[in-house]
């Protein structure tokens, strides 16, 4: 007696990162971008694939996204390794910092609308 085993078997290929407003958790987030492929295995061989679906995830929240066909060129393009990510994320952590203004005393970070510096009381209004 035969019995033909058909199943599908699922491929990820992870193609990287791009950086993305994530509609679910509205960072601006890492997204991890991976390519589906299903491929239909007939006896535990994969024959051909089908699919080739592709989906990404967003680092912050989990949450898993399809990418339209028609958005693929435009991820192919903003596509990222991960060191890459990491260094802009970096980046703009850093430009975040540069952003903040620092006490002249302690370099303590302070905002605009302290009169008086938290870390060593130096008067920060009136100050050229
Ligand atoms: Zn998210
Ligand atoms: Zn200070």
């Amino acid at each position: 007696m035969w019995f033909l085993l058909f199943g599908n078997k699922v491929y990820y290929d992870h193609l990287g990162y791009i950086i993305n407003k994530c509609p679910e958790c509205g960072q601006s987030a890492p997204f991890y971008v991976e390519q589906e492929r299903k491929k239909l295995t007939i006896f535990f061989l994969p024959t051909f694939r089908y699919s080739s679906k592709q989906s990404m995830t967003c680092t912050g929240c989990r949450q898993r996204f399809d990418v339209a066909k028609d958005l693929k060129p435009q991820i192919a393009e903003k596509l990222m390794t991960k060191d890459e990510v990491t260094s802009v994320i970096q980046q703009r952590r850093r430009d975040e910092l540069a952003g903040m203004p620092r006490c002249p005393g302690c370099q303590a970070q302070v905002t605009a609308d302290m009169a008086y510096c938290p870390g060593c009381g130096r008067k920060l209004t009136g100050e050229a």
